[in-house]
């Protein structure tokens, strides 16, 4: 069932037991999971079925640090989140980005790849994925991984239709909930502006935030000030750990064999490292994403290189002749390492029509993130020398170390942690079955939760996550109506 107005739900006596706040890709996986174990469930969805302005303006925010996205232009705000503009690369994290590393402070995830592994069938079903090949080892230090370009998608528009016929969903639009109520060990209610105005305190037994990976730490520090600290009572590291995935063309290749990698549906193919060069060279994940350069550009690129490195245009003018297409670019993204001084905050200045503060984020790159992309680079180039593949340039602001530049991507638009996983409430907030710590019937959903980045697309393991929080969720609903009725 669909409700455009909280009144009309209110008016049709449902009675959900569970609240989902946020209708993207983890509010629907979600409430799909609960409703198929013929779980009632409410999905308060913010925003209205379309895009507008006016429910836009609430993401306003402002950043401390680094250069950043306007943080209204980084996420929307209704039907389907932002999986309204989602570009549709997806891979699940690697097993690697689970597992703890004596290298990378605060690394590690209370749970395994395993854990999530059970789920790839129904990502592929949700995500209308092809399957995964695996990834090949193409030397000692860099893999060739796959990264899909799916059809992206748009969870409002896939599923909006099985929604509304469905009797166990309730999804109401324009239903902004603005903080949940707690006594310090379970949520009571959650509070509801709609229509212009505060609708009073919805319930049910069991509430699960997935308003994205921003605003999930927004929504629960400031249902904290609210309830003085009754609803994430260990608090430590509530916004903290926050992580993006900067990405920056790092360089270019001439390869001497176009068909030395299979390139994807739009010509691209993807690399990353292995665990054991990780280790040696103390660094995080990264990927490097190899695309194809049209022939005009391979033509600038050889120039380039005969002013530049002689040997290598030597190299290129022998082995190549009028193979000049083979030439790409290379655009890397990386793992940024967990820091608990990369947060969210409230901001002390600027609130929403509400007067709800706004976000104040918080978030640098950092020394071992430059060494991830140099060493990162260098590792590919020496793979590429010694196959005797191509020959990589590196930017020169790379190498030399200069600042970021500005006018280049910046980031991947992937908001995680500030609600991280971990088994410590001091340094992470939700534990490994997304409850938060000391909650009883507080869940989160979304890449808020991660507790590290890795170097891939966010959404593939958010949905994964969210549909092993629906079963966990549904057999704990389960087992206390089983206990009402003995
Ligand atoms: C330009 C762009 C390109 C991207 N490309 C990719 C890609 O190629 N691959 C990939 O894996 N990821 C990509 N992403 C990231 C991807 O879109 C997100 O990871 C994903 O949408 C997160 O899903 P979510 O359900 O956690 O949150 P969201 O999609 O952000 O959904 C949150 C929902 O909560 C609602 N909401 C917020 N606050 C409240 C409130 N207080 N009350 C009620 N409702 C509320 C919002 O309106 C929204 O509907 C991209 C993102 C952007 C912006």
């Amino acid at each position: 069932m669909i409700f455009e107005t909280y009144e009309g739900y209110r008016a049709s006596g449902f009675q959900p037991k569970a609240i989902i706040v946020g209708s993207g890709p983890a509010g629907i996986t979600i409430a799909r999971k609960l409703a198929r174990a013929g779980i009632p469930v409410a999905i308060f969805e913010a925003g209205s079925a379309d895009y507008t302005d006016e429910s836009q303006d609430f993401y306003k925010g402002t950043t401390v640090g680094d250069p950043y996205f306007d943080l209204d232009v980084t996420r929307l705000r209704y039907l389907g989140g932002c999986s309204n503009h989602w570009a549709g690369w997806c891979r699940v994290m690697d097993a690697v980005d689970f597992e703890p590393k004596a290298w990378v402070p605060n690394s590690g995830w209370p749970i395994r790849r395993a854990d999530i592994e059970p789920y790839l069938d129904e990502i592929h079903d949700i995500l209308d994925l092809e399957p995964f090949r695996n990834d090949v080892a193409i030397s000692d230090d860099i893999r060739w991984v796959q990264l899909i370009k799916s059809p992206a998608v748009r969870f409002g528009e896939k599923y909006r239709d099985e929604i509304d016929a469905s009797p166990a969903i309730a999804l109401v639009l324009n239903t902004y909930v603005t903080d949940l109520q707690g006594d310090g060990s379970k949520v009571t209610g959650a509070r509801i502006w709609s229509a212009g105005k505060d609708q009073g305190i919805a319930t049910a037994d069991f509430y699960v935030p997935c308003t994205g990976g921003l605003e999930n730490s927004r929504l629960l520090l400031w249902s904290n000030v609210q309830s003085n600290g009754g609803v994430v009572p260990h608090a430590a590291a509530l916004g903290r750990y926050w992580m993006e995935h900067p990405q920056f063309e790092g360089g270019n290749v001439i390869m001497r064999n176009p068909d030395q990698f299979e390139m994807d549906a739009v010509s691209e193919a993807f690399f990353s490292p292995s665990r054991e060069a990780m280790e040696r060279e103390q660094i995080m994940n990264f990927g490097i994403r190899f695309i194809q350069m049209p022939y005009h550009g391979a033509k600038w690129l050889l120039a380039e290189l005969a002013c530049v490195a002689p040997e290598t245009a030597e190299w290129v003018s022998e082995g190549l002749g009028a193979r000049l297409r083979c030439a790409a670019q290379l655009y890397v993204g990386w793992e940024q390492a967990p820091r608990a001084d990369n947060f969210v905050a409230l901001s002390a200045t600027e609130r929403d029509e509400l007067g709800i503060p706004r976000i104040e984020l918080h978030w640098k790159k950092s020394e071992q993130e430059h060494r991830t992309l140099l060493q990162g680079l260098r590792l590919f180039g020496k793979t590429l020398a010694e196959k005797d593949y191509g020959r990589l340039r590196i930017a020169d602001w790379v190498s030399n170390g200069d600042p970021y530049p500005t006018d280049q991507e910046l980031a991947g638009h992937h908001h995680m942690g500030g609600t991280r996983m971990g088994d410590d409430p001091t340094t992470s907030i939700v534990d490994r079955d997304c409850r938060v710590h000391g909650m009883r019937n507080l869940y989160v959903g979304g890449s808020s939760v991660f507790a590290t980045s890795g170097q891939c697309n966010p959404t593939t393991t958010i949905v994964a996550l969210a549909a092993r929080l629906g079963d966990h969720l549904a057999a704990r609903i389960g087992q206390s109506a089983m206990l009402d009725k003995g």
